[in-house]
């Protein structure tokens, strides 16, 4: 189906207002003169990868499996060799370093989102290897997580990725529209323009939005022209409700794909995406620890990242999903700080194998966190990421917070409960509440409140954000954060 929508190229009906002379790229250009050369500069071999995974993904299941096992047994020894953490948890394991293969995994510990945080310094390599870059990610519990990585690691997540989207018939280059974050720093705005720009995408605030908002998208995307939509699902649902509600053309646009990512995507928001998009929406998971881990295929399985993730799956039922595995796995590519058996805490339910002739391991199911929408009094919404970015900001400014949670009071009105960290007082939270405001436009009332503690949700997760009608529906997963 796909490969009939990869030659359209349709033109928006009437044109479209242009937007506002913003430059438009064409998709070779952007690929070989801006992407390309972007790619060579951070010394991140994109492209060689891409061809290799482009092959790779028809290799058998059990070809991919022996690559699998050797690139996990130079890990074990590197890790175990040379990091703080695994030194450790190797001798306490009786285990010799220079021997292990990927059949001694199991003899080491699993690796929580917690130790992340609490052995943050003992996870780190001690000589880098090469550039490294750090990734904050996992916001949804309210306690962010970093983790530095090498530039190779970074490749080859972008590498899987862009072979994925070529599933969908699209490629380095393609025109995207972005529904996302914005970064709150005017340092943070401008690198994430000038990435915008290499890659060829513009960005639609998903952060708080009403309808004139949303009606200025619809008129940006006509000008714009984009061959493929990405997006966190709750954002793409309701920019397409209100295309449909409002009779707005969307589907003349030419759009080939819509990739939803960070968030659930029930049956019934896939249906109204893809009808109001005209075209076939596509399920993304991952994490900023780890990157894209599950894409969807045209028949439908989520296949697993093979090349760059090594996977252990411990049975973990839920009432609805008896099959459900806790999803466990190991970056075979990150050297800078290396996650081995990482409980990235979501579960999978495991498909037989995929018609598609793909060896990457198929899933049928995957589900884990979502956010909330908190609702301003005019009726606009503000999406989880916004007060994430807020606390992150935050936080960038020394800010000393431990734990936050951001609580629906009443419709347009925000209580911050914060558990604060040595340093902190009353002033902070203040400034942190007036931030908040003034950030949403003045749609927003907030009140900063520091408590002892934030108690856990009945799965025993954190969340950061807590609407009054929860509107957390039950699948898919963390978002990956990052530009
Ligand atoms: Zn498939």
């Amino acid at each position: 189906m796909h490969a009939a929508r990869r030659v359209t190229n349709r033109g928006p009906p009437g044109g479209g207002p242009a937007a506002e002379g913003r430059l438009r790229v064409e998709p070779w250009l952007a690929r070989n003169l801006c992407y390309r050369p972007a790619t060579w500069l951070r010394g991140e071999p994109v492209f060689r990868l891409l061809r290799r995974y482009e092959s790779s993904q028809w290799w058998s299941p059990e070809r991919l499996r022996e690559e699998q096992e050797s690139a996990l047994g130079a890990l074990l020894r590197y890790a175990t060799e040379r990091v703080p953490y695994y030194r450790r948890a190797a001798a306490e394991a009786g285990l010799e370093p220079a021997a292990l293969t990927a059949r001694d995994l199991d003899r080491l510990p699993l690796l929580h989102k917690t130790d992340l945080v609490s052995h943050a310094g003992d996870l780190l390599a001690p000589q880098l290897p090469g550039t490294t870059s750090w990734k904050t990610t996992g916001g949804s519990t309210g306690e962010p997580v970093r983790v530095r990585k090498n530039r190779s690691a970074l490749a080859a997540e972008q590498a899987a990725s862009w072979r994925s989207y070529g599933w969908y018939g699209i490629q380095p280059g393609d025109r995207q529209a972005r529904f996302w974050g914005v970064a709150f720093s005017r340092r943070a705005r401008w690198r994430y323009r000038a990435i915008d720009f290499v890659l060829n995408r513009r960005r639609f605030s998903a952060f708080g939005f009403g309808r004139d908002e949303l009606r200025a998208y619809f008129d940006e995307l006509a000008g714009f022209r984009p061959a493929w939509v990405y997006g966190y699902a709750s954002m793409l649902e309701a920019f397409a409700s209100f295309c449909a509600a409002e009779d707005l053309p969307l589907a003349a646009l030419g759009v080939r794909a819509v990739v939803s990512t960070s968030e659930a995507l029930g049956l019934e928001a896939r249906e109204r995406i893809g009808a109001a998009f005209g075209a076939p929406v596509f399920d993304e998971y991952g994490c900023g620890e780890v990157g894209p881990i599950l894409y969807e295929c045209e028949q439908g399985s989520l296949h697993l990242m093979a090349e760059n993730l090594f996977v252990e799956l411990a049975p973990d039922p839920t009432p609805s999903e008896p099959e459900a595995r806790r999803l466990i796995l190991t970056d075979l590519h990150n050297r800078a700080m290396p996650l081995i058996r990482y409980d990235v805490a979501d579960r999978v339910v495991p498909a037989p194998p995929c018609g598609c002739g793909r060896g990457l391991t198929p899933f049928r199911r995957v589900f884990g966190r979502a956010y909330d929408f908190i609702p301003a009094a005019d009726g606009a919404r503000f999406h989880g990421e916004f007060f994430l970015y807020l606390l992150e900001a935050a936080r960038d400014r020394g800010i000393p917070i431990r734990q936050a949670q951001f609580v629906e009071a009443a419709p347009g009105s925000v209580e911050i409960r914060i558990v604060p960290a040595p340093g902190y007082d009353d002033e902070m939270g203040r400034a942190l509440a007036q931030e908040l405001a003034a950030r949403s436009e003045g749609r927003l009332r907030a009140e900063a409140r520091v408590v002892d503690e934030i108690p856990r949700e009945r799965s025993g997760k954190i969340r950061l954000i807590r609407a009054k009608s929860a509107t957390a529906p039950a699948a898919t997963g963390p978002p990956t954060r990052g530009a």
